[in-house]
């Protein structure tokens, strides 16, 4: 290992240190090398001389079932990795500025479905993004009435975020509030440690709060790791997005992800939502989430899910888009 690197002795997210090694590969592979400097040239690009002589490495838990990278990045490249590989203002001009509506209309139906489960005006409610990048979910939030905070790493994006007026708090300073609903959209499957940060965050919850988490979902990632292909484009059947060397470092399934709830004492839940009867004004966006139940492997559905009806089914996010609180 070289000296950018750390070890994660045990499993981030149990704490249990027995596990198997599912690969091992040198970054100087040529597979890898390839993938890295095609991933990263349009955002910024990668500096090979920090991941000399440093190994892949993918660890699976044997109690939690989760996958996570045994060697990750220390603070000192990880600040390279998402301030200057990733360059945040080649990021918003490549992605950011070229947002179509129906992204700002999917974050308004998905705060529009939080809001409704509190059964309260919107003004009583306090919500935070923890990891908000450029902050777009917390101006919607704020434009219902909510009081929102955001917390973000990248200096750039707290920048944008504030000249939109989101009021962007410091990590210790969430301990000093209450929030009915906490947004984590994208995040847990890059934090060093998952589940220091957890449990910090459910302790600024409210009695009834909510706290979300939405990741990459790596169901089946050890047939993907079979075929190797790195060349595989993200969101199709054989990509390793879910376990992207440097930043994917926790790798979860549904089941791994309520393993790690389960651990600092949440429960699962579906919100409260209202089956819409216009099945016109449903249809894309309930097509999309079937499409991904029907592709999803019973097997990974509990008993309580599976004993739903078909329109119920649809109003529950499956996998690892899921909703959680304090019993
Ligand atoms: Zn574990």
């Amino acid at each position: 290992m070289n000296k950018y690197f750390i070890l994660r002795r045990n499993c981030p997210s149990c704490g249990c240190n027995d596990g198997i090694q599912l690969c091992r590969i040198a970054y100087s592979n040529s597979t890898l090398h390839e993938y890295l400097i095609n991933f990263y040239k349009f955002q910024g690009g990668i500096e090979f001389k920090y991941l000399q002589d440093q190994d892949y490495i993918l660890f699976e838990c044997s109690v939690c079932g989760l996958i996570y990278q045994k060697e990750i990045p220390n603070d000192f490249l990880m600040h390279k990795l998402y301030n200057i590989w990733i360059d945040p203002q080649k990021c918003f001009d490549l992605y950011e500025k070229s947002r179509g509506i129906e992204y700002f209309a999917y974050l308004s139906s998905e705060i529009v479905d939080i809001i409704k489960h509190f059964d309260q005006p919107p003004t009583d409610l306090k919500f935070l993004d923890f990891s908000m990048g450029w902050g777009h979910w917390c101006q919607i939030a704020q434009s219902f009435g909510c009081t929102v905070h955001g917390t973000e790493y990248s200096q750039s994006r707290i920048d944008y975020a504030r000249s939109k007026g989101i009021n962007v708090i410091s990590y210790s300073e969430i301990a000093n509030h209450r929030y009915d609903f906490i947004n984590t959209e994208q995040v847990f499957e890059h934090l060093p440690d998952i589940r220091t940060t957890v449990n910090f965050l459910i302790k600024s919850l409210k009695s009834n709060g909510i706290i979300k988490i939405n990741v990459p979902n790596g169901w089946n990632i050890k047939k993907r790791l079979e075929k190797w292909d790195w060349t595989a484009l993200k969101g199709s059947n054989d990509s390793l997005n879910p376990v992207a060397p440097l930043e994917h470092i926790n790798c979860f399934d549904h089941h791994s992800l309520i393993e790690l709830a389960t651990h600092s004492g949440l429960v699962s839940i579906a919100l409260q939502k209202k089956v819409e009867s216009n099945t016109r004004n449903i249809s894309k966006s309930l097509k999309k989430r079937l499409k991904r139940i029907i592709s999803f492997p019973l097997k990974h559905l509990d008993s309580t899910r599976q004993s739903l009806n078909p329109l119920q089914e649809l109003t529950i996010d499956k996998g690892t888009y899921m909703f959680f609180k304090l019993p």
